[in-house]
């Protein structure tokens, strides 16, 4: 079906943060599959790994005990600190599962119809209720009726949520990303997520966090949430969980341990054996490599290297960073700058009409960076220079 605005190019090998097309041309790769390789294309270990595991066994099914999922769990509990861990197969329908564990707490407390507080400019999926979650009219256009049961409120803002705390007893959980990655790389200030836990514990609210863009490394820690110290009830993961083979996974712990019973929900293939091995792989390598270090040092490299090229050019707005999660944000919308960039060799994305977003493989090395800055920020300053001559009005939100 004709669901997405495709890039005319086709990728035929991969390795590190490189790619190849048909035609033997090389790219830089700073998007990594929207966050999603990150230990780099063809990681030897991984593909290893991934071809044993094909060769022994593949699928079986959830109603039978799977060893590697078993496995996977205590693992993702261990580096979590989390109680309880169901999988499925992405990010949206992690946040069905979160959404189910919020709705079912609630009617165990007697609600009946339990409300969870979301976020304005949050992306949850594309599901009729993850698409009701997510804050943005593009996403949800046109698949009215929404699915009820969401009070939204901007983001990073603790009034706002203290206002519903006080006027709707219905609430039962909020629902929210510590860096919204298709919002714009938006980061929540520091004191946010604490303020968060005490509205939460104060009101008998499930604190969940929407980790699939931010988990599994990517800001240089397993989960962002482990930045602030504050434990929440649920947690949601997805995208680099696997380095691409389809996986999802919503945590609980707290009050959202034992919501679910069997019957309650289910998947046939989330938590397979060969989804599993792909992700206990792909956790191996990145404690291995110290692959959170690196996302450490190479986004505050980048940081630094944009900010410096990019001074005193007019129509850049803001360089915002967490690790490997990176936003520029320009005063134009500026999608064609990702077609710019493709044909100077280079993957990048632009997200929230104006904000250039890079989501390298957390193994970029510093040479890697300095091409990636070498090649991005004259494309920029020159788009913002015939942006700035074509249309002087700025775009303000
Ligand atoms: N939540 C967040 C924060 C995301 O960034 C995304 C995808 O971009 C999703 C959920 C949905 O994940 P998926 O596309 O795997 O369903």
């Amino acid at each position: 079906m004709n669901t997405y605005k495709r890039q005319h190019v086709a990728f035929e090998r991969g390795e590190g943060c490189w790619l190849w097309d048909k035609q033997g041309k090389r790219y830089l790769d700073a998007l990594a599959g929207i966050a999603v390789v990150g230990i780099g294309h063809s990681h030897p270990k991984f593909v290893q790994a991934l071809t044993a595991q094909a060769a022994k066994l593949i699928h079986t099914s959830n109603v039978y005990e799977i060893e590697h999922q078993e496995a996977l769990g205590e693992r993702l509990a261990a580096v979590s600190g989390m109680d309880e861990i169901f999988f499925c197969n992405s990010g949206c329908e992690a946040n069905e599962a979160a959404i189910k564990i919020a709705r079912l707490y609630g009617h165990h407390k007697g609600i009946e119809m339990p409300a969870i507080i979301v976020m304005e400019k949050a992306f949850h999926g594309r599901t009729i209720a993850t698409l009701s979650a997510t804050g943005s009219r593009k996403v949800q256009a046109g698949f009215e009726p929404l699915v009820p049961g969401f009070a939204r409120v901007p983001f990073d803002d603790l009034a706002a949520v203290r206002k519903v705390a006080e006027n709707n007893r219905n609430v039962v959980a909020v629902l929210v990303e510590l860096i919204q990655g298709e919002g714009g790389i938006n980061i929540c200030h520091d004191d946010y997520l604490h303020g968060l836990r005490e509205i939460c514990d104060a009101n008998g609210w499930l604190l969940m966090l929407d980790e699939v863009q931010s988990g599994v490394g990517r800001t240089g820690k397993w989960f962002a949430f482990q930045h602030s110290g504050v434990k929440p009830d649920v947690v949601t993961l997805a995208k680099g969980l696997a380095s691409g083979v389809p996986i999802g996974a919503c945590f609980a712990a707290g009050a959202a341990t034992g919501v679910f019973k069997p019957g309650n929900h289910g998947s046939t293939f989330g938590g397979n054996p060969l989804a599993c091995a792909a992700a206990l792989t792909t956790l191996d390598i990145i404690e291995h490599d110290k692959l959170m270090a690196n996302a450490v040092a190479m986004g505050e490299l980048i940081h630094a290297r944009f900010a410096a090229q990019l001074k005193g050019v007019a129509g850049v707005r803001d360089i915002r960073h967490k690790g490997l999660m990176v936003g520029i944000e320009l005063e134009y919308p500026c999608d064609e700058l990702v077609k710019n960039a493709l044909a100077a060799g280079l993957l990048i994305n632009v997200t929230n009409d104006n904000v250039v977003r890079l989501l390298p493989p957390l193994v970029i090395k510093r040479d890697e960076v300095e091409q990636l800055v070498a090649i991005l920020s004259p494309l920029i300053a020159d788009f913002l220079a015939r942006a700035r001559a074509a249309q002087p009005a700025v775009k303000t939100a």
